[in-house]
């Protein structure tokens, strides 16, 4: 059975967000909202270091979808749009979902999204923010995103690129493209190859060994929500026990 993970390396992370910024790209991802975020640990300012020349360190922290394996956000959702997957992925059926933001509550990571406005809407407001407004009709019907519906072997709607006004929406690990066999798009976009995406119950995969060559965590591991998204601290830059990760995941 498969079983999907990612490990990010910070010691390669260069906090481009380019990982960010591909995944609001292929997912159609609406404006001012995120699937992913990537923190400079301690720093209230993105790319500023925290402490004294010369004892400086800057340390970069992706935060996508854990797609935990003891889910919290499954277990609160009170109409099952939201469930994981055989292979480990969690996804929101967004036929199903009824917008009562459980789940957003429920997630201790802060990677759910509401979504306040329909596509359209969306799209023009950002549009006319550019200063474009007086262009908006030409090109009303450009959308960016993946293009195609996609829907799970069961019938469940978990990529559109036009949500509909009114649901939850988070980090897929890209299930669209994992489902054709080809890795989530933060994974083929980072500049530093920082990101490993596989197969956890395959010995053979690039990801186990990783995983068992290397010391790794995780977020808010005493939660008990199990993530499948693992880190490998940055020994070059500082020394984890320096870095506190809870604050940063909190916000
Ligand atoms: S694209 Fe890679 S290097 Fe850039 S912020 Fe994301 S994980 Fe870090
Ligand atoms: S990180 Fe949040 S949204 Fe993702 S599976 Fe865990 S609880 Fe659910």
């Amino acid at each position: 059975m498969v079983r999907y993970g990612m490990v990010i390396d910070l010691n390669r992370c260069i906090g481009c967000r380019s990982c960010a910024v591909i995944c609001k790209m292929v997912n159609s991802v609406p404006p001012g909202t995120w699937w992913q975020r990537v923190e400079t640990v301690g720093s209230k300012e993105h790319m500023v270091p925290v402490g004294e020349y010369p004892n400086l360190s800057e340390v970069f922290l992706p935060v996508p979808c854990m797609h935990c394996e003891n889910a919290p956000c499954v277990k609160v959702c009170p109409v099952g749009a939201t469930w994981k997957r055989e292979d480990g992925l969690v996804l929101v059926d967004f036929e199903r979902c009824i917008g009562c933001r459980y789940c957003i509550t429920a997630c201790p990571y802060g990677v759910r999204q509401f979504n306040w406005q329909d596509a359209d809407e969306n799209f023009k407001q950002a549009f006319e923010r550019a200063g474009f407004e007086e262009n908006w009709y030409a090109v009303k019907d450009y959308k960016h995103g993946y293009p195609f519906d996609h829907r799970t072997k069961d019938g469940r709607l978990v990529y559109t690129k036009t949500r509909p006004r009114g649901v939850v929406e988070k980090c897929t690990f890209c299930v669209q493209f994992v489902d054709k066999g080809i890795a989530p798009a933060c994974v083929r976009g980072c500049p530093g190859n920082a990101r490993v995406f596989g197969d956890l119950d395959d010995p053979n995969s690039e990801i186990s060994k990783i995983l068992r060559d290397r010391s790794v965590f995780r977020l808010l591991e005493e939660l008990g929500t199990e993530p499948k998204v693992f880190y490998i601290p940055p020994a070059r830059k500082t020394k984890r026990g320096e870095v506190d990760y809870k604050e940063e995941v909190k916000g």
